[in-house]
């Protein structure tokens, strides 16, 4: 079925996207394999005709975003994002008229439709810097709870009010558990995701991205990791990282959003061109704005 997909993709001058977090052999019949933007900036550099995006709904519409004259489609229209959808257009004008004069930044983690509504977008590997550049010192955080509460205590000399999105994926990890593996694992180093909740980020050695999570184990002396992220990671830390261990700090830890899009969903997207994703051209514009000064500040 790989070398069918490459086939395809070739003949039709495709592009095929995988998210870190997607079924590992999704990931091997992709052309690049990353983070939602990395992907997205990457495949707008390229002269493909079409992006094939497996991922999830925001993912795709960020590739859309940037690459607005390319096709871009999704082997799984109704992989959507539970962290994403906590927040509407509707609910973020209500959030901003109660703190009125405090700028909005919103993970990257949104519809297009919340990134056109902010002053600036961030991730989870830029977030500290984008917040601390802001001169007002109240800041809205949206939709992610758990990442604002980090950037508090990251940034105590800002006021962030945060929304009650998370995802329910980093959600689900308790510190009770890290602190079972942890104590299977002595020696190993526990890598947090800023999605996890506030008392498991506290037990980490370190806390990154999904790519800086690729980047720690990489650079790290240590030869054991407790992985506080997605478990779809886990393969490409391996692969990457021979005679390195690494143990899900949870096996509960599966986005089933993620793990939708099979081989067989490529596979079709790719024959029927199929699932487009479309992104009206004003909100496209200003979703635009919201993703360049981000750039602007990292
Ligand atoms: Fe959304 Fe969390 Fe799944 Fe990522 S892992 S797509 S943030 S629910």
């Amino acid at each position: 079925m790989h070398d069918e997909i490459r086939r395809l993709a070739r003949e039709k001058n495709a592009i095929i996207l995988a998210h870190n977090y997607q079924r590992y052999e999704v990931q091997l019949a992709a052309d690049l394999v990353g983070d939602s933007l990395g992907l997205s900036a990457k495949a707008a550099e390229t002269d493909a005709r079409m992006i094939v995006f497996a991922g999830v709904h925001f993912m795709a519409e960020s590739a859309k975003i940037l690459s607005p004259g390319k096709k871009v489609v999704m082997p799984r229209s109704d992989a959507g994002c539970p962290l994403a959808d906590t927040i509407t257009v509707e609910k973020l004008r209500a959030l901003q008229a109660e703190h009125p004069g405090a700028p909005t930044v919103c993970y990257i983690n949104s519809a297009a439709a919340i990134k056109a509504e902010v002053d600036v977008c961030c991730t989870s590997a830029n977030m500290d810097k984008v917040v601390a550049s802001l001169p007002e010192r109240k800041v809205l955080f949206v939709p992610d709870g758990n990442m604002g509460r980090y950037l508090q205590k990251l940034l105590p000399e800002k006021e962030i009010i945060t929304w009650k999105g998370v995802c329910p994926t980093h959600h689900r990890l308790r510190a009770e558990q890290v602190l079972e593996v942890k104590r299977q694992h002595p020696a190993a180093k526990f890598i947090a995701h800023p999605e996890c909740r506030l008392e498991v980020i506290e037990l980490a050695d370190a806390v990154r991205s999904t790519t800086g999570f690729l980047r720690y184990a990489k650079e790290s002396e240590a030869t054991e990791f407790i992985v506080g992220t997605e478990t779809g990671l886990i393969p490409r830390l391996e692969a990457e990282n021979p005679g390195k261990r690494f143990y899900p700090a949870s096996e509960a830890m599966v986005c089933p959003n993620m793990k939708m899009t099979n081989l067989e969903d490529v596979l079709a997207v790719l024959e029927n061109e199929d699932n487009e994703i479309l992104v009206p051209d004003d909100i496209r514009v200003r979703a635009v704005g919201s993703l360049e000064r981000m750039l602007k500040i990292t």
